[in-house]
């Protein structure tokens, strides 16, 4: 679908996690703070008023108190940070159904089921849904709106924080030309230096070249950095359907992980938090899939049936290495984990099959989900919790 109006907008939260936490401590704004780990820890968020004195993600925080002696540490708070997303995204669907959660803190809205007319009204109403975010969260987020994702994703971080940008549509080329290489999604760090020792610097500077040029360049990919660069895109904007066949949750880090065990304990509290609801709606699931991904989007899954279905969360807690092992081939640090169930069936239509000892599990379970429904996690389930960095 090509697109006469900028109806496709990406919104990133700034400084997400810093910003959940001073949204409670508002006493801390205009501090150099940042939210990380303490002992041997690493930046996973820093305020742009420690950014100014070199702080950065993901920098070890021994290194950043360093630079930045008089930096506030605050801790991760533990369920808060996926609250205030929900809330941030809830806000977006007031004003399109089409929404897309792509991270904890990002995401693309398409507008054009909403009928507007002009780029003048798509801005007008993006930005009450900027100050509404600001006036319930007390977060701000950065918007860009363009014809596609991959110009709105990258207009979005041009006025970091706060702000606004549109692209009309038409003008993709020229918007990215003089912008640096690395804006390209795929483009890391030591691919802007190796394109920069061969005069590839900014966006433009793939434009105009030979096929030849471009294939010593970038290889096989040619073709998508050439159509990157002359800012077309025509992926759709995908919203997740809450699917009642499965039962599903994700975690995008603030700083990629590379410890097994930690991103084992994550999945198996992801397992702690999915299970509740599928014992509150009656059903049970019998098939566990892990997808992890690595920084710039390559996904990889590994997914395991159990010999017959269960709402309980111990049956699937030995899988869970398993099919980690089979997922995470590539020795690199993870930027996402994911745990789905699938074979969801309605409860009851085994019930006979179920053991004594089961029964009495699935008593003290449903117990727990009441405690922990009224404390709000005070209970800790089964230990897997986050280490409280
Ligand atoms: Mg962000």
């Amino acid at each position: 679908m090509t697109r006469t109006l900028p109806t496709i907008v990406h919104l990133d939260a700034d400084a997400f996690f810093v910003s959940c936490e001073l949204a409670l401590k508002p006493e801390l704004r205009g501090t150099k703070c940042a939210v990380g780990g303490r002992e041997r820890g690493i930046i996973s968020s820093a305020s742009y008023e420690a950014r100014a004195r070199g702080v950065y993600t993901p920098m070890p925080t021994k290194l950043a108190l360093k630079v930045c002696p008089d930096l506030i540490m605050l801790p991760h708070t533990s369920g808060l940070y996926s609250k205030v997303s929900r809330q941030m995204f809830d806000i977006c669907e007031t004003l399109t159904p089409v929404v897309q959660r792509n991270s904890i803190d990002e995401g693309y809205l398409d507008l054009a089921p909403c009928g507007f007319k002009s780029a003048a009204e798509i801005e007008r109403h993006a930005r009450a849904v900027q100050q509404r975010i600001w006036d319930e969260l007390q977060i701000t987020a950065s918007f860009g709106a363009a014809a596609n994702k991959l110009v709105a994703a990258i207009a979005s971080k041009a006025n970091k924080p706060k702000g606004f940008t549109v692209v009309p549509p038409g003008s993709e080329a020229a918007y990215l030309a003089p912008l640096k290489i690395s804006v390209l999604p795929g483009v890391g760090k030591k691919t802007e230096a190796a394109l920069g020792e061969r005069g590839v610097k900014l966006v433009g500077d793939v434009i105009g070249r030979s096929e030849a040029e471009l294939k010593s360049l970038f290889g096989r990919s040619w073709e998508d950095v050439l159509r990157m660069a002359r800012g077309e895109d025509d992926r759709e904007v995908h919203t997740v359907h809450e699917d009642a066949k499965s039962y599903s949750t994700q975690e995008t880090f603030g700083v990629d992980i590379g410890d097994f065990a930690e991103i084992e304990r994550i999945a198996k509290r992801m397992i702690d938090e999915l299970m509740p609801a599928i014992r509150a709606d009656g059903k049970r699931t019998k098939t566990m899939t892990v997808k992890v991904r690595y920084p710039g989007m390559e996904d990889s899954s590994s997914g395991r049936s159990l010999g017959e279905a269960t709402d309980l969360e111990a049956p699937f807690y030995p899988l869970v290495p398993l099919l980690l092992k089979a997922a995470w081939t590539k020795r690199r640090p993870l930027r996402l984990v994911s745990v789905r169930f699938t074979s969801v069936e309605e409860k009851g239509s085994q019930l006979e099959m179920f053991a004594q000892t089961d029964e009495k599990k699935r008593r003290l379970a449903a117990v727990l989900d009441k405690l922990n429904d009224r404390g709000k996690k005070d209970v800790v389930r089964h230990g897997h919790q986050l280490k409280a960095e």
